[in-house]
Order: structure tokens, then sequence, then C-alpha cells
């Protein structure tokens, strides 16, 4: 191909925003010319790089939406350390068919036992399927809800966070809200209700909701709405951190 065409069809390619293509087009010419490879061949070659490319790109902006607190991939959970976890339940959810489904899944226990990196790594699950994930905590969406107010602009982030496929609401019960702070909530909650997936992680059993909601009837229609076909995961092992020291404690002193 000679200098100027190969000059437009970058530039075309480009313009058609296929520009992995028009950036490997080079090397898959050059390539194609050493191994006597054919058009369609070729073709399929560059048509493949863009999908690619766009994929990567696409889940890269996904992650990036999600806003993780930490990047903790799926392949980092050691289920051995959790025996007393459902694994048939958990690879369920590792599919995406909760998002589908519309359901919730609601991740209950003490502190350390990995709530928020199953939650995570679902997340990024979610991101690799392409849907529109957030994750953020109970604390930092009331905050961000009760400013919104304030400014007059409750609405619009009304709308953006029914929008989500999956909104992950990490440490529910860890800080009380107010009555403003519990209602604002609800009203996230009960926006998405049936139309979008609500992942949240929590240290206390239902019964103790009222606490931090504050109205009883208020509690009870949020439950109600939150649990109804909802997955539930009772962390009920130990901390992992403190399995963790106490074997580091065990190996220090064996080796004494
Ligand atoms: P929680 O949210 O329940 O308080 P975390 O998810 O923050 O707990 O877990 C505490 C720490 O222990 C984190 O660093 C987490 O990555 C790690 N952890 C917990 N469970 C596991 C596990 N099964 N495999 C690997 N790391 C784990
Ligand atoms: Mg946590």
């Amino acid at each position: 191909m000679n200098e100027t065409a190969l000059f437009e069809l970058k530039a075309n390619l480009k313009d058609l925003k296929l520009s992995a293509m028009s950036r490997e087009l080079d090397t898959s010419l050059r390539q194609a010319k050493d191994n006597g490879m054919g058009y369609e061949d070729l073709l399929i070659d560059l048509t493949r790089l863009e999908i690619a490319s766009r994929a990567a790109n696409r889940l890269k902006r996904r992650i990036r939406e999600a806003r993780f607190p930490l990047l903790k991939p799926l392949e980092t959970f050691d289920l051995s350390a959790v025996p007393e976890l459902d694994i048939r339940m958990f690879r369920e959810l590792v599919t995406c068919e909760y998002i589908r489904e519309h359901r919730n899944v609601i991740f209950l226990g003490k502190s350390g036992t990995g709530k928020t990196h199953m939650a995570t790594a679902l997340g990024l699950e979610a991101c690799k399927n392409n849907y529109r994930t957030r994750f953020v905590t109970c604390y930092g969406l009331v905050n961000e809800l009760i400013e919104a107010r304030e400014e007059r602009d409750l609405q619009r982030l009304l709308k953006r966070y029914s929008r989500y496929d999956l909104l992950i609401l990490d440490e529910l019960g860890y800080i009380p809200f107010s009555k403003e702070g519990a209602e604002l909530l609800f009203q996230v909650l009960a926006e998405r209700y049936e139309k979008g997936s609500v992942m949240i992680t929590g240290n206390l059993g239902f019964a103790d909701w009222t606490r931090i909601f504050g109205d009883q009837a208020m509690t009870a229609a949020l439950l109600d709405r939150l649990t109804h076909k909802a997955k539930i995961i009772n962390c009920k092992w130990e901390s992992y951190r403190l399995k963790q020291s106490l074997a580091d404690q065990q190996s220090t002193k064996g080796d004494e």
C-alpha cells in the first residue's frame, strides 16, 4: 500500500472512531504481508483488536466509575479460609444473575469477616459484565445526599443513584444516621426496589436496624423491600485478620 493511501486509511479509521484499528494497522499489514495472509483474515484480526480494545476501555471506565476503595478481585479471596460460606450461593453471585433479576444481596457479620472484600470482588465481576456499578459507604452516601439537598441538587443525585445496575452500600450500622439521613437513604433504596440491585454489608442483625434508622415503621418498610427475594449471607465466622494474627503468633511460637 502506498504512503498516501495508508495515510488516508488511518485518518478514515480514526474518523470512524476505530482507533485501535488505526493504531494497529501498520503492524497488522506488515504481519499479513510476511505471513501471506488474505484480506479476510487481516480484517478479522483488525476488527478483533478493535473489539478487545473497546472491551478493555469499557472495563476500565466501569471500574473507575464504581470508585472501589481497594481493588480486591475474586482471586485474592481465599475460600478455604471461610469454610462456613455457602460456596454454591457465592459462585452464583459471581455469575451476576442476581443483577439481571434485580435482586439484593446482604452480607451480615462481625468486622473483619471479609464482607467488604467479597462485595468489592463481586462488584468487579459486575464491572466485567458491563454493569454500571457504584461502591459507597452508607456514611458517605448519606453525607452526599444531605449535601445535595442543601444545594438543591437532590433530585439529580437520586436519579444518578437509581441508574446504577448495582449499588454497593458498605458498612451499614457502624454509624447511626440523623432522621434526615435515614429518610434520604430510605428514598434511594425505595427508588431502586425491583429496578436495580443493592448489595449491603453490615455488622448488625436485622433486629437492630431500627437503632440505625430510628423510625420503627420506616425500618420495617425498608427491611421488607430490601430482603424481598434477597440473598442473605450470614458471615458467622471469626475475623480473618484475627485468625491470621493468631496463626502468625502460633508460628512465631513454633520458631522459638
Ligand atoms: P469486613 O468488611 O467484614 O470488616 P474486610 O473485607 O475488610 O472485612 O476484611 C478484612 C481484611 O481481611 C481485608 O484485608 C480482607 O482483604 C482480608 N480478608 C478477609 N477475608 C478474607 C479471605 N477469605 N481471603 C483473603 N483475605 C481476606
Ligand atoms: Mg468492611
